[in-house]
């Protein structure tokens, strides 16, 4: 069975989609199959793993819209063991023409279930959109945990609380198992004092023993999607590189069977 993981917050910029595409790259390396689901109409994890958008078929949105689908592979990335389900602009209207859908919230948890995925992969990520919106909502509902990166700023405590309310609601109301995975504190900067405050504060708040990695700010990483790769591909030997093995390797402890 996959372990099935939402990186999820609904303030845009924060790094979701960097973790997504570096942590299931390092996952990969450690010689698990990975699918990526980009459930982000941007496509930002689609275009950063070097997928011509111009040049895909059954898209997220395509699965989703159309039931008559009967068999579907998931596309190959240039990763050894890391499939993705791609994303296109097309997925933004999904939320309008899903309105009249029963069960709405569970379509990602359907086509999970009805291609197999979880037989076929040891971690199934899943990129959320800048949005508390039917999109990431079914990532949650469909979802083992949710991994929340955090950016080391102002206000960052604000987003996590009213993303946690969020939370709570999807748990009780439709996914009572949903976890919290932890938190990735993203473009850390270690010579400010803010960044410190904001891991402190975090972690006063959800308890010392919550799972927490720490991502560097690093160019690095900014560069990498410009050449669709990830970060252990691009620049192996980098702080960045390094930081989201540890992160990998954390949540392969972490989820160890
Ligand atoms: P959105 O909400 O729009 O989907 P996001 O939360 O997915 O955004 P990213 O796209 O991962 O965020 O990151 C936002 C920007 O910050 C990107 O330009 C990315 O390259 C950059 N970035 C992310 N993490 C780092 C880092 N550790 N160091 C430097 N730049 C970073
Ligand atoms: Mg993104």
């Amino acid at each position: 069975m996959a372990k099935i993981i939402a990186i999820a917050n609904q303030k845009g910029g924060v790094g979701k989609t960097t973790t997504v595409i570096n942590m299931s790259a390092a996952i990969a390396e450690n010689k698990k199959k990975v699918l990526i689901i980009d459930s982000d109409p941007q496509g930002n994890s689609t275009t950063g793993l070097g997928i011509d958008k111009q040049s895909i078929d059954n898209t997220l949105y395509q699965l989703m819209i159309d039931d008559t689908i009967k068999d579907y592979v998931p596309l190959n990335t240039d990763v050894d063991g890391l499939d993705i389900i791609p994303t296109d602009i097309q997925l933004a209207g999904a939320e309008i023409e899903l309105i009249d859908v029963s069960e709405r919230e569970f379509i990602l948890k359907n086509i999970i279930k009805k291609f197999s995925l979880n037989d076929k992969y040891d971690y199934i990520i899943i990129d959320c959109p800048p949005s508390l919106n039917i999109l990431t909502i079914n990532a949650m509902a469909c979802a083992n945990s949710v991994l929340i990166p955090l950016q080391c700023e102002f206000l960052a405590m604000e987003g996590l609380s009213q993303f946690l309310h969020t939370y709570s609601l999807i748990k009780e109301k439709m996914n009572p198992d949903l976890d919290i995975e932890g938190v990735v504190f993203t473009m850390y900067d270690n010579r400010t004092n803010l960044s410190a405050q904001v891991v402190q504060e975090v972690l006063q708040y959800l308890g010392n023993t919550t799972f927490t990695a720490l991502i560097p700010r690093s160019i690095r990483l900014s560069e990498a999607p410009s050449f669709g790769q990830p970060i252990n591909v691009y620049d192996k030997k980098s702080k960045g590189a390094k930081a989201y093995m540890l992160l990998a390797q954390g949540i392969m402890e972490r989820n160890k069977k």
